[in-house]
Order: C-alpha cells, then sequence, then structure tokens
C-alpha cells in the first residue's frame, strides 16, 4: 500500500522513532514492514525470481499490520514473521560458538572477551509497550 506523508509520519513514530525490532533510531532509510507478510506473486525467468507484484495476502496490506524497520530488520525477517525473525535470531547466538572457523570468536570467547547471549529475543516493540503499559498504570 502506498502511505500518504501523514500516515507514513505516525508510523515512524509508532515506537518513539526506533526500529521496532532492533530499537535503533531510524535514519532516513527505513522500511514500513508487514509484520504479517503479504507475500508478493513472481515466477522464476531464466533462473531469476521476478516478483510480478500481486500480492498474494492482500487482506494483510494494511496500516495496521506495518511496523517501521531498520533495512537489515527488515531484509533479515523477510516475509518472515516476529517469532520467525526471533528465531533467526536465537539460532544465530546458539549458533555461533559452533562455528570452528571463526576463530577469533573462539579466542575471544577463551580469554572472556565475548559473550554469546542466549536468552530469549526481546524486540524494541515489546519494551516499548511494556513501558508505555507501565506508564498508563502509573
Ligand atoms: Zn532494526
Amino acid at each position: 500500500m502506498k502511505l500518504t506523508k501523514a500516515q507514513r509520519a505516525a508510523l515512524r513514530e509508532k515506537f518513539g522513532g526506533r526500529c521496532a525490532y532492533c530499537g535503533c533510531e531510524l535514519s532516513e532509510k527505513w522500511h514500513a514492514d508487514h509484520v504479517e507478510a503479504v507475500e508478493r506473486e513472481g515466477r522464476f525467468v531464466r533462473g531469476k525470481w521476478v516478483k510480478s507484484g500481486n500480492l498474494l495476502r492482500p487482506e494483510n496490506d494494511n496500516v495496521d499490520n506495518l511496523f517501521p524497520a531498520c533495512v537489515k530488520c527488515n531484509i533479515l525477517k523477510g516475509p518472515g514473521t516476529p517469532e520467525t525473525l526471533r528465531s533467526a535470531l536465537t539460532y544465530m547466538a546458539h549458533s555461533i560458538p559452533r562455528i570452528k572457523t571463526y576463530s577469533h570468536v573462539h579466542h575471544l570467547m577463551r580469554f572472556g572477551k565475548l559473550e554469546i547471549d542466549t536468552t530469549p529475543v526481546v524486540f524494541w516493540f515489546e519494551r516499548y509497550c511494556a513501558s508505555a503499559d507501565g506508564a498508563e498504570r502509573g
């Protein structure tokens, strides 16, 4: 969907001007992420995926289904949901110590200079909404 300037400005401020997922301050380049994907129709043309522009789930193309996201988070999330993004990040955190060829990581871990946090990922929008709920309750 094409957002109006006012809708885009409101979306940018939805979580305090920060990316819904990592919480970084949004730069001038940020994406309106479909929380639940719209999935675009496409087909392979000479080995390359070409999107037709037709939406497979047009019901998800509405302003209530949009989160402001930094480019990196939006690309990492792709057509997934926040839960698939959380799973991907959790997998990454658990897999780092198993990457035997990445010797810098292992040496830094041996010397206690790098710790991998494998606790569940909490997105910025979850912390933001929790603090807003707390403020409302007083
Ligand atoms: Zn982000």
